[in-house]
This record gives structure tokens, sequence and C-alpha cells, in this order.
């Protein structure tokens, strides 16, 4: 069954640890991060952006495959579906879809009407037992056509929004979404210092988690970071596993040209980053 994420988010920040999301794009993507959370005893929670909810076929779809994953392949391990990067509109649909978490992404509006919109989703998320994140300051970078400059937020703002009962909070610290150019500064530990300063025991949220250094995740953690969005680097596993498959010809050999065997290698590659990333934020045996 699914789950809310705020109880293993506030396990985690208490814990020192932080509980990865990975965004799903697809029935493989869903099976290796799920079939991974399990072999290591790790909570686990599915991101879902917009654009891919649409791709999978909606959002009752994916919560349908889902909650079948959870009972049939035997996933007892905590898992919350999570929509990431939600409008006010997608955060009604996937609250009515079944969704155990939802991400309302009002960084764009002034802090006034961020304020106003996240009150009333909070109610509406609570009401139903759904996790909340709100986000303060954009992310850099590009998702789902929606572009940021990777901006620091601020830490005034950031207290004003936790006080609205958020569950958990996304702070900008010069984070990016994809992959990180090189004249890249880092993150601020100055900023997200101040954030938990302000905002006490509330779990902090980490964008575009790929390609930051491990020794600044490690920082992250113990400054209040206790849930990382990992996205773009299953990405590039899956298609590099996957070209190599056909770049060696085997999608030429006896049956290689059988989907479940041309996506096996994306599957394993993406396993084995889910793992990766699960030992690096230390959620393993955490379940
Ligand atoms: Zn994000």
């Amino acid at each position: 069954m699914l789950v809310s994420a705020a109880e293993m988010l506030k396990k985690a920040k208490a814990g020192h640890y932080a509980v990865g999301q990975f965004n799903i794009n697809n029935l493989e993507w869903t099976k290796a991060i799920l079939q991974t959370a399990q072999e290591l005893n790790s909570p686990v929670i599915l991101g879902v952006s917009e654009g891919a909810g649409k791709y999978m076929g909606g959002y009752k779809t994916v919560v349908g495959m889902v909650n079948g994953m959870l009972e049939e392949l035997g996933i007892t391990v905590p898992v919350a579906l999570h929509l990431d990067h939600g409008t006010y509109d997608h955060c009604y649909k996937c609250l009515e879809a079944g969704f155990s978490s939802i991400m309302f992404d009002g960084s764009h509006y002034p802090i006034e009407e961020n304020v106003a919109k996240t009150t009333e989703l909070v109610k509406a998320a609570h009401e139903k037992g759904v996790s909340i994140e709100a986000e303060v300051g954009a992310i850099g970078g590009e998702e789902d056509g929606v572009i940021g400059m990777g901006e620091c937020a601020d830490p005034e703002e950031c207290k004003k929004i936790a006080d609205l009962g958020v569950d958990f909070l996304a702070a900008g610290i010069g984070n990016i979404h994809g992959k990180y150019p090189a004249n890249w500064k880092g993150l601020s530990f100055e900023t997200l210092d101040a954030v938990q300063k302000l905002t006490g025991d509330l779990p902090l949220v980490l964008h575009g988690g790929t390609g930051i250094p491990a020794d600044m995740i490690k920082k992250a953690i113990t400054l209040g970071v206790a849930k990382i969005n990992v996205n773009t680097e299953c990405q590039l596993a899956f298609t590099a596993a996957t070209r190599a498959y056909i770049e060696a010809g085997k999608d030429q050999q006896g049956k290689g040209y059988d989907p479940r065997k041309l996506l096996a290698p994306g599957f394993e590659a993406i396993k084995a980053t889910v793992k990766e990333k699960m030992e690096l934020f230390g959620s393993v045996d955490k379940a």
C-alpha cells in the first residue's frame, strides 16, 4: 500500500540520511526502482512529473500500475507516489487519482499567492492523509519546459511557507535540474544552513540530484536535506546501456529484438544507479 512521505522523511531527518525520489517514465523504470528499494530494504519515493504522467496514460494509470506492482511484486518497504512540480490544478487531479504525496510548485507566483494556494492545498492534501511539498526559490535548469535560473531561496520566505503546515520544503540553493554546467558554482550551504535554522525539524528537499558531487550531497544531508530528487541520472544510465546493446548488434542476434531483451540492459542500469544513490544517501536498511 502506498504511504504518505511525511513519516519516512521525518525519520530520515532525525536519522541524518535522505530518501531518494526517483522519477518514473514507464513500467520498466517503476519496476527497477521498486525492486531495488525492496532488495536494499530502503524507503523510496516515486516521482511523477506532469509530462511523465501524461506520457504514461494519465495519473490513474500510474496509480493502478504502482499499486499492482506493490502487491504482485511483494514490495513491503515504504513507497510514496509523489507528483513532482505540480501546478495547482494537477495537485487536485493527483489527490483524486490516489497519489500519496504531492508537490505544489508555487515558486513562480508572488509570495502572497504562493502562500494562499499552498494553504489551500495543504488542507486538501492532509484531509486525504497525503503529504505535500512546497518550493521557495526556483530550481535552475529545465524540467518539463519550466526554466529557472538556480536562484537561492530567501530563508524568511521559506519560514513563511514552512509555517503553513507543508510536510517538506524544497529551497533553491543553487541547484539545477538536468546536467550541471562546467562553470557551476556549487551548492550554497550558507543558504541551506540559514533555511534550516529557521525551519527547524522540517525535512528539506534537494532537487536536481544528478551530478552533484558526493561530498556536497553528504554535507547537504548534515544540514537537514532528507529528500533528494534523482531523474536525469537514471535517464542517462538507461540510454547508455540501450545504446551499447544496439551498437553491439545484439538486437539482431536470435530474438534480441524482443523488447523484453532490448530493454533489459537499461533496466539493470537503472537498478545500479538507484542502488548507488541509496547507498550514498544512507537509506539502505532504513525501511
Ligand atoms: Zn525539481
